[in-house]
């Protein structure tokens, strides 16, 4: 069978028709502008779900589902989008509009939970019982996959994890709360760590590195900075490692999970400069248990892909 994955971002909306293996078959991006109340939306995932089969030469009879990722809080039972950050999508029953036109089964979820799904079937969680996939982005989003399924909670919010507090009363947070972590090892976190750090050492390597990405300031900025022996830079990377450890030993010691994947851009920096200090600082603090039944703490491997790999499954995880 072949699924349909729709991943609705804040910008664009990106779909492919993906076969049991997660590869993606045939692929279409649109602008969400384009979208402009609830029923289009459903007539769009319609037509892009018939224009995928077209392109793929698949018979819409081989579709199992259509599933759809979004970035906000969705009701997994009725297939409903109850809010989202930056769309102006509250209480859609998108399922219900959507089997007005096409009777496919549709699933819909939130979009940090479809990268941890895609990761598990398709990426660097396959094999693993208990599977978290965290991905650095504007905040910090997680999936909790647990035998197999998504943990959801009692009322579908679980995986909040970037608004655990690491630092009591720390910085300000727009959900509310202070010195959510989120708030200190997100990608834009990062940045804006790097961006101060500029600011107090103008004649810095990092300036330097600044000014020759045309002034702006990048989640890899630090870290060129660090690779060419810079201190200010490597102080910004101690920092923010230190940051990403503490939610990270949180989560390990909460949910023992055998695999933890790292997403987003700030995870493609070289391993002896992210991954291998994080580890280091992981195994230190979080509580002892024996090396073989650590944590694997790993990098996440579908990218971008992800959020439509994901959303394709929805589907397929009906049915383990
Ligand atoms: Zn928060």
């Amino acid at each position: 069978m072949k699924y349909i994955g729709i991943d609705v971002g804040g910008t664009n909306l990106k779909a492919g028709l993906v076969d049991e293996s997660g590869l993606i078959l045939a692929s279409q991006k649109m602008k969400i502008a384009q979208v402009d109340d609830r029923d289009s939306l459903a007539w769009t995932l319609v037509a892009l779900t018939q224009d995928l089969c077209r392109a793929a030469g698949v018979g819409l009879e081989q579709v199992a589902s259509v599933g759809v990722g979004v970035p906000g809080t969705v009701d997994v039972r009725s297939g409903s989008i109850l809010y989202t950050c930056n769309l102006p999508l509250q209480n859609v029953p998108l399922r219900k509009l959507f089997h007005r036109y096409l009777s496919i089964p549709l699933y819909i979820e939130n979009d940090a939970n479809c990268a941890a799904l895609a990761e598990y079937f398709a990426g660097a969680g396959q094999g693993s019982k208990r599977f978290v996939t965290i991905t650095l982005g504007t905040g910090i989003g997680a999936g909790i996959i647990h035998n197999g399924k998504i943990y959801h909670g009692s009322n579908g919010m679980a995986g909040e994890v970037g608004h655990m507090t690491i630092l009591y009363q720390g910085e300000p947070c727009p959900c509310g709360r202070r010195g959510c972590w989120e708030r200190y090892a997100s990608a834009s976190a990062l940045k804006r760590q790097t961006a101060r750090a500029l600011e107090e050492n103008p004649d810095s390597i990092l300036a330097a590195v600044v000014a020759e990405n045309g002034g702006r300031v990048s989640g890899q900025s630090a870290f060129i900075a660090m690779r060419r022996g810079d201190r200010v830079g490597e102080q910004v990377c101690r920092q923010y490692i230190d940051y990403l450890a503490a939610g990270i030993v949180n989560l390990v010691n909460i949910f023992q999970p055998d695999t933890l994947a790292i997403g987003g851009g700030v995870s493609n920096e070289d391993d002896r400069y992210l991954l291998q200090p994080l580890r280091k600082l992981v195994e230190q603090e979080s509580l002892p248990c024996g090396r073989d039944k650590m944590t694997k703490i790993v990098k996440a491997e579908l990218g971008a892909r992800a959020g439509i790999i994901g959303a394709a499954f929805l589907g397929k995880n009906k049915r383990v």
